[in-house]
């Protein structure tokens, strides 16, 4: 039998109980004779407590101190989790990021992973040792120093681990019982998706569904590794990620559309510059200063302009928690581009319906418009390809929405499959 990954998100390992109930389930797994990693979130709500204890100190702190100690929590829990199953018999090591041979860029708070060679952990499960890695963290080749890899990044450890280690497959333990067509947290009837190919999942993810990353499901399919994302709490087999996805059912002319979930994602805001003359360039400069401090903007549009000033207003979304940089930029560039003004909404939503064949069957569009027309939700900017629809709209009705999409497109489950197990959504 071969090596298993295991991920264990925050949700899994919050105290000391979730603890010895996780290192049952890897002890099992190791008594059936696999070999088995384990990578490891900080418990609970750490992450979260740890920046806001750093903001507490100063508001800006340092990226490389703040790896420092970010990378603490998943020490607290890999250490744990090393003593739970050695209470339980077996045997377990457990490694930092950097011990493990996680190397990163040198770019705090937001690595990239460019290289694992994990002698250390193959070692470790050649004494026959469980090996447990801290998620989330490396180190850098150039500067030395120790790096996080964004937010939620514990997974891309998992799916490195496992290409680097050639692993079976690399399970993902969450607090929900896999992939389902919506957030089970806001539709109760979502409906569980046994298998889901690697662009599917990564359109979901990209635009918003929670369950993994964009980088993370990147990663896997590109060193084709499987991913079984599964719940830590209930033990039912999960969604299997992986290969193409499903073919499309010929149907007439067209191929008819398929559709797989709703996405949807209430962290960005939007921003509108007001007034930009209609010289070349302005708008190039707009976007290139964005870009210089990788502020990541999406679904922008320009449409003519109310303003005497110029003949295009310019709006884009972006991640709220860039908008003040945002602005601070777009300030500075007002006298050079020659803008009137800046608007911004620091609520918005969008929601997002992923599947094949979308925008070569008009009545997809159609049924999406309507459905949201239906429950009050205003459409501020559409983008459509043929794997995605995305809207922009208003965050209070977001919820409502989502619903009706789901509903609309028949997803609807008759089972009540969607249990959420746990509060943190990891
Ligand atoms: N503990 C880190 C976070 O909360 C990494 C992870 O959970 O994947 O973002
Ligand atoms: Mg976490």
């Amino acid at each position: 039998m071969g090596l298993v990954v295991q991920k264990y998100g925050g949700s899994s390992v919050a105290d000391a109980e979730s603890i010895k109930r996780v290192a049952r389930r890897i002890v099992e797994t190791r008594n059936a004779g696999h070999e088995v990693v384990v990578v490891v979130s900080a418990m609970g709500d750490t992450t979260d407590d740890l920046i806001e204890l750093a903001e507490q100190v100063t508001p800006v702190p340092s990226g490389r101190e703040l790896d420092m100690l970010l990378t603490a929590g998943e020490r607290i829990s890999m250490a744990l989790l090393a003593m739970a199953i050695e209470a339980l018999g077996a045997d377990a090591q457990s490694f930092t990021g950097s011990q493990a041979g996680v190397i990163t860029d040198a770019a705090h708070n937001r690595a990239r992973i460019l290289d694992v060679t994990p002698d250390r952990v193959r070692a470790a499960l050649d004494e026959g040792s469980v090996a447990i890695v801290a998620g989330f963290q490396g180190v850098s080749r150039t500067s030395r120093d120790i790096t996080t890899l964004g937010r939620g990044g514990s997974d891309t450890t998992a799916v490195a681990l496992a290409a680097a280690l050639g692993a079976e497959v690399c399970e993902i333990y969450t607090d929900v019982d896999g992939v389902f067509t919506a957030d089970p947290r806001i539709v109760a009837k979502a409906r569980k998706i046994e298998r889901i190919g690697f662009e599917d999942m990564r359109e979901l993810a990209s635009s918003g569904s929670r369950v993994l990353l964009d980088r993370c499901v990147e990663y896997a399919r590109r060193h084709g590794i499987p991913i079984h994302v599964r719940s830590s709490f209930s033990g039912l087999p999960g969604t299997i990620v992986g290969g193409a996805g499903r073919e499309r059912p010929a149907g007439g002319e067209k191929e008819r559309a398929i559709i797989t979930g709703v996405a949807h994602d209430t962290t960005g805001a939007r921003i509108t510059v007001v007034g930009v003359p209609d010289r070349p360039g302005a708008t190039a400069r707009i976007f290139r200063a964005l870009a210089d401090a990788e502020i990541t903007v999406d679904m922008s549009a320009r449409a003519g302009s109310t303003s005497p000033l110029g003949p295009v207003d310019i709006a884009f979304s972006l991640p709220r928690a860039a908008l003040a940089r945002a602005l601070d930029i777009l300030a500075s560039l007002r006298e050079e581009v020659g803008f009137e003004a800046v608007h911004h909404d620091k609520e918005t939503a969008k929601i997002s319906l992923v599947g094949a064949g979308l925008r070569s069957n008009a009545w997809v569009t159609t049924a999406l418009f309507a459905a949201l027309d239906a429950c009050g939700a205003d459409i501020e900017a559409i983008a459509t390809s043929e794997a995605r629809i995305s809207v922009v709209t208003g965050s209070e009705r977001i919820a409502e929405a989502v619903r009706a999409v789901h509903t609309a497109f028949g997803l609807d489950s008759d089972a009540a499959e969607a249990v959420v197990y746990a509060g943190s959504g990891r």
